[in-house]
């Protein structure tokens, strides 16, 4: 039977969300909302952030435990191995594990001095994240995702280098990389096709950022290396005190942006969500998702 372009693409489109375990109560009811409101789009996975150091492993388990125990979502735990040793980082994994985790997101995480110190592995512990999947693997045969930077990570010297890591966490059993957010497509395609020729074939997942609040994505991308276009800060400048005209113009960039990786035939995408719904939203709805109620809040009880 005949369907239209526009549902083949939306019956293609994947998506997935990441969220950060709240530090107080507002926080935690806005994560909810947000939740809520996207798990109808049904992502192939929503994932939890962990702070460095494991800093937030209880919030993040309790936010794990409740998508696990009230949602139908599958949820992917984010686990770093910065500042502790291997025995701990094992015993956290099987914890998230024991409420119903099967997909980490594994990270090497940033020194306790901040991005861009100088990076002291734990003696007893991981030194990066290759190591890392290697031990998750050890323990079950769990989903595994990891990080890829389209820009190089600031602490790699050359793209050699920063391929070489991810064709490392490739060969100890990562199945997908998400990106560090970038804003211009054309660094993300040159990148893909760096990784390809280096032999590593696993999805490269775009990361994408809606923009919620451009000063501070300025002063983030500066730390972790992602670069803002000119024509980027120029679309938000003097909008500094007109935040409904900033959440129209974040979601035609985003939009843009998607839609142009989806015509060079990007369909799976992950979304940093800031544990607010309403760009991303929009951005599905824009991509031809729909909801129905599966998967919502609730639909499990
Ligand atoms: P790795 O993959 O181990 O290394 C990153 C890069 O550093 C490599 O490309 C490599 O070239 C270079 N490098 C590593 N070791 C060396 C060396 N010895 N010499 C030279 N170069 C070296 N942080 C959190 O704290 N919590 C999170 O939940 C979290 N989630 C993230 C999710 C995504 C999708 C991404 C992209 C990042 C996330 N981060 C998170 C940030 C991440 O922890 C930092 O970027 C960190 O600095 C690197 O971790 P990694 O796993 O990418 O490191």
């Amino acid at each position: 039977s005949f369907r239209s372009s526009a549902e083949a693409l939306s019956e293609r489109i994947k998506v997935s969300f990441e969220f950060f375990p709240p530090k107080n109560g507002d926080m935690e009811s806005q994560l909810w909302e947000s939740i809520s409101r996207l798990a109808p789009f049904q992502p192939d996975f929503v994932s939890v952030t962990y702070g460095a150091g494991g800093s937030t492993k209880q919030p993040t388990l309790n936010t794990i435990t409740r998508i696990c125990d009230e949602t139908e979502l599958a949820a992917a735990a984010h686990l770093t191995c910065v500042g502790s040793d291997k025995a701990t980082v094992d015993a956290v994994a099987r914890e998230f594990q024991a409420v119903g985790v099967n997909h980490f997101v594994a990270l090497r995480g940033d020194p306790p001095e901040g991005v861009g110190a100088a990076y002291e592995p734990h003696p007893e512990g991981y030194a990066n994240g290759a190591e890392l999947v290697a031990g998750l693997r050890a323990i079950a045969d769990f989903e595994i995702s990891v990080s890829a930077y389209p820009e190089r990570h600031p602490e790699s010297p050359d793209f050699a280098t920063d391929i070489d890591m991810l064709k490392r966490k490739v060969d100890a059993g990562a199945t997908r990389a998400i990106t560090q957010f970038f804003f211009d497509n054309d660094i993300y395609e040159r990148y893909v096709e760096r990784v390809r020729r280096a032999g590593i074939y696993i999805p490269i997942v775009p990361g994408i950022l809606p923009i919620h609040n451009f000063g501070q994505v300025a002063r983030f991308s500066k730390l972790c290396g992602a670069s803002v276009p000119d024509w980027l800060a120029r679309r938000f400048d003097g909008l500094e005190k007109d935040p409904e005209t900033r959440a129209l113009v974040a979601a035609a960039i985003a939009a843009e942006q998607v839609n142009d990786l989806v015509e060079r035939g990007i369909d799976d995408f992950h979304f940093y969500t800031m544990n607010r719904a309403q760009l991303v939203y929009a951005i599905c709805h824009m991509l031809g998702l729909r909801g129905d109620d599966a998967g919502s809040v609730g639909a499990a009880a």
